[in-house]
């Protein structure tokens, strides 16, 4: 981290380099049914992300001494593809995709009700095709779309957003130049309706008020993104009835 010496992120006006104010989003597009061979599928863009989920199961776990006999597991996994970065990512698995797939695993068992399909495992297989910051919340706020499509029963949704702290302000969901040159990047996600915190990180330094404020900003923005979850589910199924492709 560190401040770019030959541009400002936030201009005098309180205006951040892509236009946005501080608690505003980048755009965010949600489609489901996105693969054919897929129980369920979405694909998500927001901002430069393109992220597709494509959701398997729930299905008997293998190998067997994976299977948990109270509840389904969910293994999430999360790639990035060689092509999704500036730089090509070296192909396959890093420490930083198995503490994603992780986190967001966790996240979704919160969601799902995995107590209904004991000894399963439901797959979310996750590729990043293009990346532009923020792709694990991205990850998960399409990835219960993608749950949802596949007509697995769920508690809640989970809405992710970032918040971070870029040339001493507050701001909502950091874009790449923010995230690496800003002084902090909190990847928080929830479940809508309870408010349960399901996934919270931090790098670099927040104090407790930017915290709480960057937290508030979170949580406002996450109704926002959840309808946007809704609309995403709801225009199939205006799309089935008016007879059009499902
Ligand atoms: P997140 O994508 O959840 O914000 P990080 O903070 O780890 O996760 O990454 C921020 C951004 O940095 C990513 O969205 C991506 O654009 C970029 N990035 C991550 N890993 C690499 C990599 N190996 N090579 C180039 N860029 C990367």
């Amino acid at each position: 981290m560190g401040t770019p010496s030959d541009k400002k992120l936030i201009d005098e006006n309180g205006l951040r380099l892509d236009g946005r104010g501080p608690d505003e989003l980048r755009p965010i597009r949600i489609r489901t049914d996105v693969l054919e061979r897929a129980d369920g599928s979405a694909m998500i863009e927001w901002g430069g992300n393109k992220i597709i989920v494509a959701v398997y199961g729930p299905r008997e776990a293998y190998p067997k001494h994976t299977q948990d006999i109270e509840r389904a597991v969910i293994k999430a996994r999360y790639n990035m593809a060689a092509f999704s970065v500036d730089e090509r990512k070296r192909p396959g698995p890093d420490r930083r995709s198995v503490e994603i797939s992780k986190v967001i695993s966790e996240a979704l068992t919160a969601a799902v009700m995995v107590e209904q399909f004991p000894r399963t495992q439901i797959d979310v297989f996750i590729e990043v095709v293009q990346a532009d910051a923020g792709t694990r919340i991205a990850s998960l706020t399409a990835a219960s779309v993608a749950l949802a499509n596949a007509g697995i029963p769920m508690k809640d949704f989970v809405v992710g957003c970032t918040a971070g702290k870029v040339e001493g302000k507050v701001v909502l969901d950091l874009s790449k130049e923010e995230d690496n040159f800003g002084q902090a990047d909190l990847p928080m996600a929830v479940l809508q309706k309870s408010g349960e915190v399901v996934l919270i990180q931090m790098d670099g330094e927040l104090s407790k008020e930017e915290f709480d404020s960057a937290v508030a900003m979170i949580m406002d923005a996450t109704k926002r993104i959840h309808e946007i979850q809704r609309n995403a589910l709801v225009e199939k199924y205006q799309n089935i009835e008016a007879g059009g492709e499902e």
